[in-house]
Order: C-alpha cells, then sequence, then structure tokens
C-alpha cells in the first residue's frame, strides 16, 4: 500500500486519525473543552508480554487490551490476532468501540484487546494455548469479566477462540453463575446466538439500505432506486466481507463484481458466484485460481479503484489513502473495516461527493448483537422461549377467525408464513435492523439540523460525542 502522497508521508497511525476525526466533530459539540478532552482519550492500557511455549522454544508474545471510556460499563470490544497490531491501533479500535455503542444505544464503554501474532504461523493447539494465556493475564489484572470487560471476535479471530476464552474465565471462576457473558461471538453450543456470526455483515447491508431509502443522502452521489442492480466490490473475504458479500447478493440483487484478499483479486463483470467463491476460499486457502472469475488483480487493494457503485473495504485500517483515494470511481464507501479512510483520503473522497458511511455507524451491527448475546447469558433464557408457542397459537385463531368471517382460505405459502412464530434468529435481526435504522436515522437528524455539519461521519461523531458527554454530566466526575 503507497503512503506517499503529492505532500510527503501521509501520517497512517491510527490513534491520530481517529483523533483528528474527533476533533472535527467536537467543534460542532457544546461541551467544556476538558470533558471532550476526557471522552476522546483512552482511560488505561494494559500492555503485556507472556511466554508460550512453541515446540521446544520458548516464545514471547506481545499484546494489549486498552480500555477507552467506563462511562458505561462492561466495556466491550473485540480481540484481533495480527502482526500489524500495536498499542495506537488498540487504543484507536477501542476509541471507535465507544463511539459505536453510543450511536447503537447499546450500554457499554469501549475497549479492544489484541496480540501481536499470524494465526496461520500456529497450529490449532498452539493457538488454543495463547488464547488461554492471554485470557488467563486479563483475569489476572481485572480486564475480563461479565460485568468489567467482554471481548468479541475481530480480525484474526472467530468463534474458536471466544470458547477457549470462555472455558479459561470459567475455570478461573468456579460456580460464576454469569461466566458465559464474558465473551460474546461464542459457538451457539457455549452459549452464542444465532445471528451472531453474520451480524456484522448484516448489520453493513441494514446501514446501506437505509442509505437507500434517503434521497438526500444519495442526491451528489448520483444513484438512484435500491440496491438492486449495483455493481459492488469487496475488499477482505473473511467474516464481514463475506457476509456484506452474501447478503448483497442473495437477498438485494447486487452484483458482486469483485473480491480482494490478501493475496490478489478475482473479478466477473457479471458478477461472482459468492457460494461458490466461498468454497473455493474454504478449501484453497487463497481466493486466486477462482474457476468463476473472468479477470484477475495481482493486488487485492485494487478492487477499491474499479468502476463500481459502492466499494466496501472489510479488511483492513489505512487503505484508502491519499495516495490511491484518487482512483477511487464508487460513489459509495462502504467501511465495513475499522479505519479504511485515512484523514487525507476523505478529503479527497469528500471533494468528488462520494457518500462514506462511516465505520462507527456501519460496522456496528457485531456489538449490537454481541448486547444481546451478552443480555441473555447473563438473563439464562433463549430470546421468544417463553412466547414463541403462545404467539403462534395466538396467530392461528387469527387466521382461522379472518378466513370465517371472509369465507376464504388463504393459500397454503401465506398461511404459512402468518403462522410461522419468530425464533431466536428473526428477533436478533429484528432487534439489529431497529438498531441500523435509528442509528441512521439520529445521524440523518444531526446532518439536517446542524448546516455546519456536512458529512455522515461528522455527524455520526457529534451523534455519539453528545450521548458519552450527556452520560458524564448526568453522572458526574468521581470524586
Ligand atoms: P477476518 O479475519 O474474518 O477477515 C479478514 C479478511 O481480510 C481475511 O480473509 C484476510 O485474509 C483478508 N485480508 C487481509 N489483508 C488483506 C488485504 N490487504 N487485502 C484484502 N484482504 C485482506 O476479520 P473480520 O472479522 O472480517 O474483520 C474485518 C474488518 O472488520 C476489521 O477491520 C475488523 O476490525 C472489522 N470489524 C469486524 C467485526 C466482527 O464482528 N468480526 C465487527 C466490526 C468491525
Amino acid at each position: 500500500m503507497a503512503t506517499r502522497t503529492k505532500k510527503g508521508p501521509e501520517d497512517l497511525n491510527l490513534n491520530n486519525i481517529v483523533s483528528r476525526q474527533f476533533e472535527k466533530a467536537a467543534a460542532h459539540v457544546n461541551l467544556p473543552p476538558g470533558l471532550l478532552q476526557q471522552i476522546r482519550v483512552c482511560n488505561n492500557v494494559y500492555y503485556m508480554q507472556f511466554p508460550v511455549k512453541i515446540d521446544d522454544k520458548y516464545v514471547i508474545f506481545e499484546a494489549w487490551r486498552a480500555e477507552h471510556s467506563h462511562h458505561r460499563k462492561p466495556l466491550k470490544g473485540g480481540i484481533r490476532y495480527s502482526l500489524m497490531v500495536d498499542q495506537h491501533e488498540i487504543m484507536a479500535l477501542a476509541a471507535l468501540m465507544t463511539y459505536k455503542c453510543a450511536i447503537g444505544n447499546v450500554p457499554f464503554g469501549g475497549s479492544k484487546g489484541g496480540v501481536k501474532l499470524h494465526p496461520r504461523d500456529y497450529t490449532q493447539e498452539q493457538l488454543e494455548r495463547i488464547t488461554r494465556r492471554y485470557t488467563a493475564e486479563l483475569i489476572a489484572k481485572n480486564f475480563i469479566g461479565p460485568g468489567i470487560n467482554v471481548p468479541a471476535p475481530d480480525y484474526g479471530t472467530g468463534e474458536r477462540e471466544m470458547a477457549w476464552i470462555a472455558d479459561t474465565y470459567d475455570a478461573f471462576h468456579p460456580g460464576g453463575i454469569d461466566n458465559m457473558a464474558c465473551v460474546t461471538g461464542k459457538p451457539l453450543s457455549q452459549g452464542g446466538i444465532p445471528g451472531r456470526r453474520e451480524a456484522t455483515g448484516r448489520g453493513v447491508v441494514f446501514g446501506l439500505r437505509e442509505a437507500f431509502r434517503d434521497p438526500g443522502a444519495l442526491e451528489r452521489t448520483g444513484l438512484k432506486g435500491t440496491l438492486e442492480g449495483k455493481t459492488v466490490a469487496v475488499q477482505g473475504f473473511g467474516n464481514v466481507g463475506y457476509h456484506v458479500a452474501k447478503i448483497l447478493h442473495e437477498e438485494d440483487g447486487c452484483k458482486i463484481v469483485a473480491v480482494g484478499e490478501y493475496d490478489g483479486a478475482v473479478i466477473n463483470p457479471k458478477g461472482l458466484d459468492i457460494a461458490k467463491l466461498a468454497a473455493w476460499f474454504q478449501a484453497k486457502k487463497t481466493i486466486k485460481g477462482f474457476p468463476g472469475a473472468t479477470k484477475t488483480l495481482a493486488n487485492g487493494v485494487d478492487v477499491l479503484a474499479l468502476d463500481v457503485d459502492i466499494i466496501i473495504p472489510a479488511a483492513l485500517e489505512n487503505q484508502i489513502t491519499g495516495a490511491n483515494a484518487d482512483r477511487v470511481k464508487a460513489r459509495i464507501v462502504a467501511e465495513a473495516a475499522n479505519g479504511p479512510t485515512t484523514t487525507d483520503a476523505e478529503k479527497i473522497l469528500l471533494k468528488k461527493d462520494i457518500l462514506i458511511l462511516a465505520d462507527i455507524y456501519l460496522n456496528s451491527g457485531g456489538v449490537t448483537v454481541s448486547y444481546f448475546e451478552w443480555a441473555k447469558n447473563i438473563s439464562h433464557m433463549r430470546y421468544g422461549l417463553l412466547q414463541k408457542r403462545a404467539d403462534a397459537f395466538q396467530r392461528a385463531q387469527i387466521v382461522s377467525a379472518t378466513e370465517d368471517l371472509m369465507h376464504v382460505r388463504f393459500p397454503a405459502s401465506v398461511r404459512e408464513g402468518l403462522l410461522k412464530g419468530l425464533d431466536e434468529e428473526d428477533l436478533v435481526r429484528s432487534g439489529l435492523e431497529e438498531t441500523m435504522a435509528t442509528g441512521y436515522q439520529e445521524i440523518s437528524a444531526i446532518l439536517k439540523k446542524n448546516k455546519k455539519v456536512n458529512d455522515f461521519r461528522t455527524a455520526a461523531f457529534v451523534c455519539a460525542i453528545e450521548k458519552v458527554g450527556l452520560a458524564y454530566l448526568e453522572l458526574g466526575v468521581f470524586p
């Protein structure tokens, strides 16, 4: 990735980038400067180095857990496994979590963790020991717990790691009835929730649907109508990228014309078959050589410069920079990843009237459904268990009464739809849609009300800062 611009090297420190985004919005918020600073800074960071025996060697791992804001508890945020992890990145990602939770009205403060490693360099058994040791370090310093700090998956981690974390926490807290709420994104059989795996991707789609229902947002982009038939390029085909591509393709009729990965990109102007590409990627560990592609690119990031309607960075930060932003032709940048657009890039994109659906709104679906999982874990009851049958019984009575009164029978398929009770996944999706829709309306209202705020990210930050600020004003500052 090129990082030089005409003005010289660009500052790609994610913490500085997020701080600049914050400051731009803070200028439109009526709060005392000291309080604004408190909302911006990261409250505390735990840096650790721990050994794990890998084969016959002692390997020392560097790891972090940052706690950005304690205005709501517990704190929440994913755990990242990547060689790019460093303290600035983790602090920045923790800050984004605070703002994300505030926008979605998820009652948590922001946190983030990471271990500097490349998962592909270790066996499953080694990764398990690293994960358990990292968890033990977090337990020792009180950086994890159902009411303290609740991790979740992020880049390089998934349900498997979350199960190891839950089990380690449980081993250290025998008999703790809420132990499983110490982490979210767990497998379904271990206290997870249906719909969590797809949640971030589905949230991105809900956010895009909101934008396409908002003529004001689309006006400057020149795009019209619905998502149907729109062309899309996705960078990153992991948890988030795969689900966004799949849902946009299957449910919204978008054409996913390109997918970029760490080692290249595949293209088909008629639209890639996402299910087949996923099967290929899972089997071969690369998207290269996919038979359904008509063209390939050597560099995954280049899909962001293709002539499509929407680009979806869903890999890592700093992908659209001052060095490549002028090559972006898409009319919408949908930030599924955290921090994919740098400060310089943003200026260039905004000048071109490109709509940037900012990360702190658009990828908040993951933490939203994590909140549902956490609430389910501490209530020890699955959503809908008590009312599903009662609800179905009531529906059946209404359907029968309507048929008797009207002297008609609903066609079998309609009857089936009317009678079906809502299962847990339906409820999760409904709660996610409501959260994404409400968040969009709140941001949109700020854009309409304050004429000096004229981009989506700044409005999203204003929305978040005002809510966190209100919590501080109402709670006061101890002592
Ligand atoms: P993941 O590890 O499941 O997938 C990331 C994918 O990106 C991998 O397939 C990887 O090979 C690919 N990749 C790496 N470098 C690339 C490059 N240069 N070009 C193209 N592809 C590349 O991670 P994920 O959970 O899907 O997270 C992706 C992004 O979404 C991250 O920024 C993460 O912080 C953000 N996010 C994730 C969640 C979540 O619930 N998992 C929630 C909110 C935000």
